[in-house]
């Protein structure tokens, strides 16, 4: 199998996984317990806060480790919604399904909500913001990069735009660490999303980063974990393995800056040959992503043509991989639902390499004759 879906997951580091197993095989203790074993356990939690701090230039005190992604991004949606009920909660019409949809579930319960269009490039289009001056945007998150395409918002622009505003402001840069540079502190944004699986990290530990001006309530609440904003007892070995595949990040971005950068060059250069669209061609990408479709071929067909030749690819976010509606990235972008039906992703790793590209080029040319045949005979 060649793997191309690291957008969807990564595979676990080695050396992430060497400093797991430790916490994996021996007695690890409750980090709440006083004695020996559960301070082994707190000491070894706050190192690992202190790497993933580092990877986003922030301050160990303002992460707090959530079990994924999209709780973390749960948890500052209802922990600012408890705590101002007044709150008008805006986001762009690209989130990922785990802002978007708290959202909507907080604007049946009354609260005002703001989907913000974004351009046919996929970019956020501060101009098309409709502010009602009686009821102004509060609370604003717009993702830095995004799962499906790759693009990157021009969020230093967004931010300034916000602040003038005197809104909170909240980014999910899970797509982005390890891809670009994250900067909590210099973007001076409110809140910050991340999540360890991405990042050849285990599944099942992420943060928060939250700026202690910002006055949020708890999500989960029980034990007091988390300075009592997330409660339940940590997942020790993958807050471990989190804060080691954080401290791998910036090895990360040259691999990707020097090896895969030219496959995603490859990659565009092939398929457009081959006459395929490529989605926000002209916005800024992660240099691992590509997504793409063939105008009448459909997405899920070619996906599972490819999957029984031994790749691996996506037809948009895993998390909405049982879902059949046309990718909603798209859509805000202005594709029309058919084109949309077709789109494929490519999501490269650190270990990609362009044997791989070369033989899913061949195998993919060869899927499309065949598929283009099948469709001509039918017609
Ligand atoms: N945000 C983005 C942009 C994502 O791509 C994902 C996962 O695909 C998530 C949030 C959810 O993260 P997790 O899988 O850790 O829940």
């Amino acid at each position: 199998m060649i793997y191309f879906d690291y957008n969807a997951t990564t595979v676990i580091h080695p050396e992430v996984l060497n400093e797991m197993i430790p916490f994996l095989s021996n007695q690890q203790g409750n980090p709440a317990s006083n004695h020996k074993f559960g301070r082994r356990a707190q000491t070894a939690i706050e190192e690992a806060r202190e790497k993933v701090a580092c990877s986003v230039n922030a301050h160990p005190s303002q992460v707090i480790f959530t079990a994924s992604g999209t709780e973390s991004n749960n948890t500052i949606i209802n922990g600012i919604a408890q705590n101002y009920p007044e709150t008008h909660f805006a986001y762009s019409a690209i989130e990922h399904p785990c802002i978007s949809e708290p959202i909507k579930s907080l604007s049946k319960k009354g609260f005002v909500t703001t989907k913000i269009p974004v351009d046919s490039q996929g970019m956020l289009d501060l101009d098309k913001i409709e502010n009602d001056s009686k009821n102004p945007i509060s609370f604003l998150s717009v993702m830095m990069a995004n799962n499906e395409t790759g693009i990157i918002q021009d969020l230093p622009k967004i931010i300034e735009w916000a602040k003038l505003k005197k809104i909170i402001t909240h980014t999910d840069a899970v797509q982005a660490l390890g891809k670009i540079t994250v900067d909590f502190e210099m973007l001076e944004v409110d809140a910050m999303t991340i999540s360890s699986h991405k990042i050849y990290g285990p599944q099942g530990v992420a943060a928060l980063i939250l700026n202690k001006k910002i006055d949020m309530s708890a999500f989960i609440m029980g034990g007091g974990q988390e300075k009592g904003l997330r409660s339940g007892t940590e997942n020790i070995a993958a807050i471990i393995g989190f804060g080691k595949a954080c401290e791998r990040t910036k090895e990360h971005m040259v691999l990707l800056n020097r090896n895969i950068k030219p496959l995603q060059v490859q990659l565009i250069s092939e398929l457009k040959k081959m006459g395929a669209l490529i989605f926000g061609e002209n916005s800024e990408r992660l240099n691992n992503t590509v997504f793409f479709t063939f105008k009448g071929i459909d997405g899920s067909t070619l996906l599972t043509a490819l999957d029984r030749k031994g790749f691996a690819l996506a037809s948009g976010s895993a998390c909405s991989s049982n879902n059949s509606e046309p990718s909603h990235v798209l859509i805000a972008m202005g594709v029309s639902e058919e084109i949309a039906q077709g789109a494929i992703r490519i999501s490269l790793g650190i270990n990609s390499n362009k044997n791989e590209v070369d033989t899913f080029l061949i195998a993919l040319k060869s899927e499309l004759e065949r598929l283009k045949q099948l469709t001509a005979i039918a017609a």
